[in-house]
């Protein structure tokens, strides 16, 4: 005899919690097929492994390039969309400790084994043993009333609420990876470019402002992509056309220490690499798959060009105490879980302010 719904489990009279049969996902059934609603079996937690109650999931270009694009190779159909989740555990599979039913927490989309050597050392995003893009890139996301994580992936969230939180589940911990990287060159009286004024690059600025007392330039062909960075404390922002190179070197003499590139066009890339001084780096966050010629000639002495995919749970857990302090501006378009294909035309259209996040709560 059941008593009622407990989070979305059916609850029998001797609290004995037994998951509901479906659940709504929104996935890629085939490459080509437009992505869609389907029912699907609410997964069952196994030992070392947590269900999360979704509350939020967010979708970035990297999500329109699963849907629109070749079939990527890394992601094996079908799976559900979905790379940037936060929500409530629900269940708890056997052996987990250090987590509790309702506590919120992010759902890492960059899954890693947590045992090879790269991960031994802290270098997660390093993860030699994996064949899939990550959580819902090839594995189940969260675009889905429920998702299924290994312990290991899953960040708690403490007293941050996880659909205001969504935005960090991607664009806050890629940025704060990447700004990671570069604090070791922005000494006091440097500069640090940051290119491309997304979700992505407003924390980055954020983040430089915060750890750095370099001189911040941002640089968008939009307006107001450019006011915000303004806002968020870049020192310069200017269109990111073809003078933006020469504009920096203008500015700083010598060109940038650190360039990061949250696009990676070849337009984007010219740029990064065009305003690089001596001993600087361009780290290329973008996945947008330009191309730059490089070789002696083109890069400064000492110069170098850093790829940077994805992130650690380092990173995620410490975003997660940064923004527990109120020092970031999580700015974000939400849309309820009825409206992602709507979602995804903005992200197309390019109309979204800050992150776009899918509400399930
Ligand atoms: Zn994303
Ligand atoms: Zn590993």
């Amino acid at each position: 005899m059941t008593s009622g719904l407990v989070g979305g489990f059916v609850a029998d009279d001797t609290g004995e919690v037994a998951p509901m049969a479906t659940m709504q996902a929104f996935r890629i059934a085939e490459w080509g097929e437009p992505p869609r609603f389907h029912d699907v079996p609410v997964p069952d937690p196994g030992p070392g492994q947590v269900l999360v109650r979704v509350a939020a999931s967010g979708l970035c270009g990297a999500d329109v390039r699963l849907v629109d694009g070749p079939p990527d190779p890394w992601s094996r159909v079908p799976f559900t969309l979905g790379h940037e989740s936060t929500g409530r555990v629900a269940v708890l599979g056997a052996g987990v400790e250090h987590l509790a039913v309702g506590d919120g927490v992010v759902v890492s989309g960059v899954l890693f084994c947590g045992s090879c050597d790269r991960c031994v050392r802290g270098r997660q995003d390093e993860c030699r043993t994996l064949v899939t893009a990550g959580s819902g890139a090839g594995d189940d996301g969260g675009l889905a009333e429920y998702l299924l994580a290994e312990v290991r992936h899953v960040v708690p969230l403490g007293t941050l609420d996880p659909v205001a939180a969504a935005p960090l589940a991607d664009a806050g911990a890629t940025a704060y990876h990447v700004v990671r990287g570069a604090v070791p060159l922005l000494a006091p009286g440097t500069t640090a470019v940051v290119v491309g004024m997304d979700a992505a690059g407003g924390f980055a600025v954020q983040y430089l402002r915060q750890f750095t007392g370099a001189r911040i330039i941002a640089l968008d062909p939009r307006e107001a992509r450019l006011a915000d960075a303004r806002r968020l404390g870049a020192d310069d922002a200017f269109p990111a056309d073809g003078d933006a190179a020469a504009l920096v070197r203008e500015l700083t003499g010598t060109g940038a220490e650190a360039v990061l590139d949250f696009v990676g066009s070849t337009s984007t890339l010219e740029i990064s690499v065009g305003a690089l001084g001596n001993g600087g780096r361009v780290h290329v966050a973008g996945a947008e798959g330009g191309m730059v010629p490089l070789g002696w000639e083109r890069l400064p002495v000492n110069g170098g060009l850093v790829g940077s995919t994805g992130f650690t749970p380092g990173d995620l857990r410490q975003v997660i105490a940064l923004a527990a302090t109120g020092r970031l501006e999580l700015l974000a378009t939400a849309y309820p879980f009825h409206q992602v294909a709507e979602c995804l035309d903005a992200l197309r259209e390019d109309s979204v302010a800050g992150a776009a996040v899918i509400t399930l709560e």
